[in-house]
């Protein structure tokens, strides 16, 4: 995504803020700029999802196609059966994994769900497979996709 005004590429925040009675997309630095600030955009977006999944976008015939990474939905079964087969304790399991017993624990309770990093750890562990790529399932709400739906909108309502 690039600021508006500047054109430069936003690597940190992206806001939406009006500069000239023109409502733009605005860098950190333009953003001082504006009259009205209603950014950040996608601010919104909970953290949990980022440290879950990592996402790559990769080119296939006919276009663009988001591919997630993403932890199995039944780690906690998988992680437990793993640990068992591989006759580890908790506690060895967590001294290998470099983590508290009380993490294992709630990983195989289901109640903490591992990051990817700790997942691919874990997957060489024991080896399991706990990661999975799954095709992005269209479009949840709240992203900037979102937001740029919602300008359009608004651009068009003003005519
Ligand atoms: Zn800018």
């Amino acid at each position: 995504m690039r600021c508006e005004l500047c054109g430069e590429e936003i690597r940190g925040k992206a806001y939406l803020g009006v500069v000239d009675r023109a409502e733009l997309i605005l860098c950190e630095k333009c953003v001082k700029r504006a009259s009205k600030v209603y950014g950040p955009l996608g601010a919104k977006k909970p953290a949990s999802q980022a440290i879950t999944q990592s996402r790559r976008a990769t080119r296939v015939e006919g276009g663009r196609r988001e591919i997630v990474e993403e932890v199995v939905e039944d780690f906690a079964e998988r992680i437990r059966e793993a640990r068992e087969r591989a006759g580890f304790t908790k506690d060895t399991l967590a001294a290998l994994l470099g983590t508290k017993v009380s993490v294992i624990r709630r990983l195989e309770e289901g109640s903490l769900k591992p990051t990817l990093e700790m997942a691919r750890k874990l997957e060489k562990i024991l080896k399991v497979q706990l990661i999975e790529d799954v095709s992005e399932r269209g479009l949840e709400g709240g992203g900037i996709e979102a937001w740029e739906q919602t300008l359009g909108d608004v651009a068009e309502f003003k005519g």
